[in-house]
């Protein structure tokens, strides 16, 4: 009988990591938190803040250098999206649905044409983007949405989603 081969995953964390968690701490902790209630109490979506982590390569965290991105890879966005959401969850949220839900979507499934017109300008946060899923009745449902893309614009039902009104460009499920 063949021995059973047996396949291990690599948990090890690397120096990049590392490096990359401190830079998503120091920014949190220094741009973020200060002004966090002041935020929340405004209920203010923090623009500048996402142009911001833009700049520092954390909206296009697994977007290919060749589009734009920083290339790197799951264990470094995981530590990104943690050391956010350990400042504020709701900014840690939408760091996440504008680099997987909306980004992460062009970059699995997008023509060609529509990465090279959308992956740039996300992964530098000159587009927010987000993802339309959710209507008032249809969340897991998603067949039977109303909602469709037309130009400028959203026809139907769409819920906002995260990050609210202040999304720039917008992946629709259809
Ligand atoms: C923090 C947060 C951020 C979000 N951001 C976004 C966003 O950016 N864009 C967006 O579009 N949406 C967003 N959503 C909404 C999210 O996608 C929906 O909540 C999700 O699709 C589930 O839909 P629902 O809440 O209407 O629940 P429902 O679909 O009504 O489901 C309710 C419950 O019923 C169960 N259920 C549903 N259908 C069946 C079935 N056929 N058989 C058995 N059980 C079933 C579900 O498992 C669940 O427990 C966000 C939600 C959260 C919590």
């Amino acid at each position: 009988m063949q021995p059973q081969r047996l396949l291990y995953m690599n948990f090890t964390t690397t120096e990049l990591t590392a490096q990359v968690a401190q830079t998503a701490r120091e920014f949190a902790l220094q741009h973020i938190k200060p002004h966090l209630m002041e935020w929340d109490e405004s209920q203010e979506f923090p623009v500048a803040v996402f142009k911001e982590m833009g700049k520092l390569g954390l909206m296009g965290v697994l977007v290919p250098e060749e589009y734009g991105g920083s290339g790197l890879g799951y264990y470094e966005y995981n530590q990104i999206i943690q050391e956010v959401a350990k400042v504020c969850g709701s900014i840690g949220l939408s760091l996440a649905a504008h680099n997987s839900l909306c980004t992460g979507h062009i970059l699995a499934f997008g023509s060609e044409a529509q990465k090279k017109k959308y992956l740039p300008k996300l992964a530098n946060a000159e587009f927010i983007g987000a993802w339309g899923l959710t209507e008032a009745n249809t969340g897991s449902d998603a067949g039977n949405m109303k909602t469709t893309a037309v130009k400028r614009a959203m026809n139907g039902l769409l819920m906002v989603p995260s990050p609210g009104s202040r999304m720039e460009k917008a992946v629709m499920w259809r």
